[in-house]
């Protein structure tokens, strides 16, 4: 997506050369004409897929997926990031390490918004080792719920979540897939 590509090369940070800020315009402060433009691409890709759901998850996915949903005009669900040991009542749990932290960490989803009758779309801001991309998949699958595919705004190509969910056979839709990317010598590569 041209707008998105040239956005990133506007008003994104690089960090070194694993990091990509945005949060100029997708995950801090957040451009809702941007977002509007990239919820329409979502649809647009996943429209005629019959999806039922947008599952996401907490906290920058929520934002993306409830503008996303306003097209698809479905209900939004966002795995929380459980932050007690004991996992209260009827949910699905699964793990996911996160990637700016490092730390491994249980999402969960209420078996009542997720189920067998379930065709969901997975929308997420970033995919770089598939961690969350895999939590969420994990969800899914304990729901007995069809997996349609993910949307996702910034994939780092150069990371290995996109081969690793793709080789599940999953659609990955990305929206803008970086190549490389390094701060000292301000290379973004698109691919
Ligand atoms: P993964 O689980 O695929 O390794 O990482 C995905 C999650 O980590 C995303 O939900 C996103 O919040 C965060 N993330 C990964 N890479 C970046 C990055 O370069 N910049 C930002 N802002 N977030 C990232």
């Amino acid at each position: 997506m041209k707008l998105l590509e040239e956005r990133i090369r506007k008003d994104g940070t690089i960090r070194g050369t694993e990091v990509l800020k945005v949060d100029r315009f997708l995950n801090h402060q957040m451009d809702i004409k941007l977002i509007n433009e990239i919820g329409k691409e979502f649809y647009r890709l996943f429209g005629d897929c019959g999806v039922n759901k947008i599952l996401t998850i907490e906290a920058s996915g929520i934002g993306i997926a409830c503008i996303t949903a306003q097209f698809f005009g479905v209900p939004v669900i966002f795995a929380k990031k459980n932050k007690t040991k004991n996992i209260a009542g009827d949910v699905y749990t699964s793990k996911v390490e996160s990637f700016t932290h490092g730390k491994v960490y249980d999402i969960i989803v209420s078996k009542e918004f997720l189920g067998p009758q379930d065709k969901v779309l997975l929308i997420d801001d970033f995919l770089a080792n598939g961690s969350a991309l895999q939590g969420l998949i994990n969800l899914v699958r304990d729901a007995g719920a069809e997996l349609v595919g993910a949307g996702i705004c910034v994939e780092k190509a150069f990371q290995p979540g996109g081969d690793m969910i793709r080789a599940m056979g999953v659609r990955v839709e990305s929206l803008a897939r970086v190549k490389a990317m390094d701060e000292a010598t301000g290379l973004l590569e698109f691919c």
